[in-house]
This record gives C-alpha cells, structure tokens and sequence, in this order.
C-alpha cells in the first residue's frame, strides 16, 4: 500500500440502497483510486461474496453491515446507525437480528405505501420490492418510487418533511443498540457510530450515550461525514480523543440514491489499523 493509502469505510451496494451491484461497487472503488473500500449495506451481509469475487487487484475490501439500531432512552425511541466490520456473518443471533430487521422494514415499507395509496399517490409496494430486487428495503427504495410518479424530482426533496422525511415517516423496529454492540464484539467484530452528530437527519444522541456506549464496547466514531458540519466532525472528535475511541471518515456512497463520490472523505491508516487490530481475525481483510 503507498504511504498514505485512501480508505473508504462505509459504501452501500445494491444488497441494500445502493444503486451499484456489490462487483461494481468494488470496480468504482478502484476506479476512483481507492487502496481500502468497506462494503457496509444496511441490514445484511448478502453483497460480500459478489465484491469479494469481483476485487480488483491491489484493492483491500473491508466486509461489514450498517446495522439499524435505536436507542430506548429518548422518547420515542432514537434511531441510528452502527457500522460493524470484520464480523463473522454466520454468528447464529446476529444472523437472526438482522433477518429480524429486514423483514420488519419490509412491514414497514408496505404501511408506508399503503399511507402513500390513502392520499391518493400512485405507488406500489410490489413494484418497489420488484426494484429492490432482493435487497434490504428501505425509504430510497420508496423515493425511487415517488420519483417515477413525477410529484417529487430528487431524493432530496422526497425525504423532505410532507414526504418520507415526516408525513409518511414510519418507525423500524430497529436493534437496541447495546446488543448491537456486544453481538458485534461477539461475533469479532468492530462497531463505529455512523455520523453521530448528523442533526440534519433528525435527532442525534447526547454525548452520555456515547460515553456510556464506549463504555460498553464500542470502538469508533465516523466523524467526517458529509452530513456532518465542520464543526460537528469537530465536536466528534473531540469527544472519540475524550473516550479513546478511534476516529473515521467516510463517504457512505449510495450510488445515484445519492450525490457524494465514493473517496470523498477518508480514514487515516492508523485507525484503519486499529479497526484491522481490534476484529478477531474470522472475517480478514480480502485483497484483489
Ligand atoms: P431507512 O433506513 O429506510 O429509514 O432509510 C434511511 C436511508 O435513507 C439512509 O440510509 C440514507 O441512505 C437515506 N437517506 C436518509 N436521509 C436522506 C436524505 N435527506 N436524502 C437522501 N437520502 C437520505
Ligand atoms: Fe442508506
Ligand atoms: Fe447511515
Ligand atoms: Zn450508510
């Protein structure tokens, strides 16, 4: 790897909201000069085998998830993010909580259009799960809808608040996120909060759930992120140096479901290291 390797930890495939299949996400990931990519899809592991088959060479390829997790000490509860890498994908209760997950957005998804169909606006539910083509369904999938129909133009505009963002927001039910953190650890893993302080997405967790979250096995927070402000990315991490948490950065590329560029922030390599040196070793890291 050159001295200052480009390392891009979160990446969504067509397994979930992405819009590249898994072997073209790795392709992208080289062709934008990558030398590390996580493949972290929401809710599933089904894309690793796709990108690990399709790794170009002198690319190294991160297997992880994006895990749906929410925290029961806000009311209502607070959804979030937790990235997991380097996990063991057939750990028997991790296995069944995302099974568990995705199948509860898939109830999720239908309410949500059936909401849609009650106000008159023609989406369909099989016509979306026919789109998502087998993988984890979510809200982009239910924009892609609306956009067809013309009353929206962008992703954009179809999270916005009369839309998925508020008016045909529903809740998942997602994993409490201290399992999360300890079937991670578990089944020798790494979890890192994904954009913790992204205030524009909704509501974010104080810093005490934080500290407590550390406390009880997490590794890492994702502090440059392009829903972060330069002075939130500052603030996390300011407050991963406080806990010993390490530091990352990342572009969470969703393909056209959205507009930043694979590589557009990136991992420093020594914290990359201690993501690699903190997995037990079951899921390595694959090399093209
Ligand atoms: P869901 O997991 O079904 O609740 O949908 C959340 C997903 O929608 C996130 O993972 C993002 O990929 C995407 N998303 C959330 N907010 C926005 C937004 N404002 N614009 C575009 N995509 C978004
Ligand atoms: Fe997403
Ligand atoms: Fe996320
Ligand atoms: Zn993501």
């Amino acid at each position: 790897m050159p001295a200052r390797p480009l390392i891009d930890l979160h990446a969504h495939s067509t397994a979930s909201d992405g819009t590249l299949g898994p072997a073209e996400l790795v392709r992208a990931a080289a062709d934008a000069g990558l030398d590390v990519v996580a493949i972290t899809d929401h809710d599933t592991t089904a894309g690793w085998a796709a990108a690990v088959d399709a790794l170009p060479a002198g690319l190294g390829l991160v297997r992880g998830a994006e895990l749906s997790c929410r925290w029961q000490g806000a009311q209502p509860a607070l959804p979030l993010h937790l990235l997991a890498y380097l996990f063991d994908p057939e750990h028997p209760e991790l296995v069944a909580e995302l099974a568990r997950v995705r199948r509860a957005r898939e109830a999720r998804g239908e309410r949500i259009v059936e909401l849609l169909r009650a106000d008159g606006i023609d989406v369909s539910w099989p016509e979306i799960m026919a789109a998502a083509d087998g993988g984890t369904v979510g809200r982009p999938h239910i924009a892609a809808a609306l956009i067809r129909t013309g009353l929206v133009a962008t992703t954009t505009e179809a999270f916005g608040p009369q839309w998925l963002g508020q008016r045909y927001r529903l809740p998942k039910e997602d994993i409490d996120v201290f399992r999360a953190v300890a079937l991670v650890r578990a089944a020798g893993g790494v979890p890192v909060f994904a954009h913790p302080r992204a205030s524009r997405r909704g509501r974010i967790v104080p810093d005490s759930l934080i500290a407590e979250l550390a406390a009880a096995g997490l590794a890492g927070l994702e502090a440059d992120h392009e829903d972060h402000t330069p002075a939130e990315a500052a603030h996390v991490r300011g407050l991963a140096a406080d806990l010993g948490l390490l530091v990352t950065g990342s572009s969470d590329f969703h393909g056209s479901h959205k507009t930043v560029r694979l590589g557009a922030h990136t991992t420093a390599p020594e914290a990359y290291e201690r993501i690699v040196a903190a997995s037990s070793g079951v899921t390595g890291v694959a090399s093209g």
